[in-house]
């Protein structure tokens, strides 16, 4: 029998942006394995202390950057799943590793409405869902492709003007338009937390992620599952997993630091992670 949470439990837990950087280069399968070994070890710890069900957080390990010749490693390694920022880098490395059969793709960063018909095509998820002029773009190519497609809505639940997302104010309405995309299989909510060392602040955004996704199943339009959390990146996905995250997005703690800087995959003016 587990023990009851502690409610003051992980409330140390820092968050590791300072580590940026530091993160060595995954060259072999055994890195690969020894990497996700360390990732999901600290993912166990951090549902010990939260008093949760490991089972219930899936590691979705973020390939942004990463060459096909590396990405056969991580696959070798157990990855049957990789995160990928923008749509044309992973519909290229979808068409690259197309033999790999069991491989599977999410796309977690912002969408343009005329790039829909490339995710409709190879993804299976798409975690930043934030207009219903992209469901509607992606449903209507969807419907060509006979395919469906698991979706997570963004929230910015760090305010930042320059974040995608919806403000979790406008998540209620946002939700009640998006069954007449019969294609897209609502599975939860997805946020980036403020990149700071405070890990109070972090953990503000991910409390509030998970306020909102508690507070809007009470009237969940019919047939979708709002249980899903995506929170938490290399940098912080041990606080995400204290406060409930069920997906968590971790690329450099996997692959190793990444030379592009981050203001390449976030929106101009972003801070990246010290
Ligand atoms: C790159 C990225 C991540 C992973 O960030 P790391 O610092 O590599 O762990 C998570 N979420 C999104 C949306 C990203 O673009």
């Amino acid at each position: 029998m587990q023990d009851p949470p502690d409610p003051a439990a992980g409330a140390g837990t820092q968050t590791r942006h300072d580590l940026h950087g530091e993160y060595p280069r995954a060259a072999t399968v055994e890195d690969f394995c020894h990497n996700l070994a360390a990732v999901q070890a600290r993912i166990d710890a951090a549902c010990q202390r939260a008093g949760r069900d490991p089972g219930q957080v899936r590691l979705l390990p973020v390939s942004k950057t990463v060459d096909p010749a590396r990405i056969r490693l991580a696959h070798a390694a157990g990855c049957t799943m990789l995160g990928e920022n923008k749509v044309q880098e992973a519909f290229a490395k979808w068409e690259a590793m197309a033999d790999l059969a069991d491989l599977r793709w999410s796309l977690i960063g912002h969408l343009q409405t005329n790039k829909a018909r490339y995710v409709a095509r190879f993804a299976h998820e798409f975690q930043a869902l934030d207009s219903l002029r992209v469901a509607e773009a992606l449903d209507r190519r969807l419907q060509a492709e006979g395919r469906s497609l698991d979706v997570f809505v963004q929230v910015n639940t760090s305010g930042e003007a320059s974040k995608y997302g919806l403000a979790p104010e406008a998540v209620a309405g946002f939700l009640r338009g998006l069954p007449a995309f019969a294609s897209l299989k609502v599975r939860g909510l997805m946020t980036l937390a403020l990149f700071s060392p405070d890990p109070t602040r972090v953990r503000e955004c991910f409390i509030a992620l998970r306020n909102l996704r508690d507070g809007l199943r009470q009237d969940t339009p019919a047939g979708m599952d709002l249980d899903g959390l995506s929170m938490g990146m290399s940098g912080d996905y041990e606080i995400a997993v204290e406060e409930g995250a069920t997906v968590v997005r971790v690329g450099q703690a996997i692959f190793g630091a990444r030379a592009l800087p981050d203001s390449h995959y976030w929106p101009a003016g972003a801070t990246g992670p010290t």
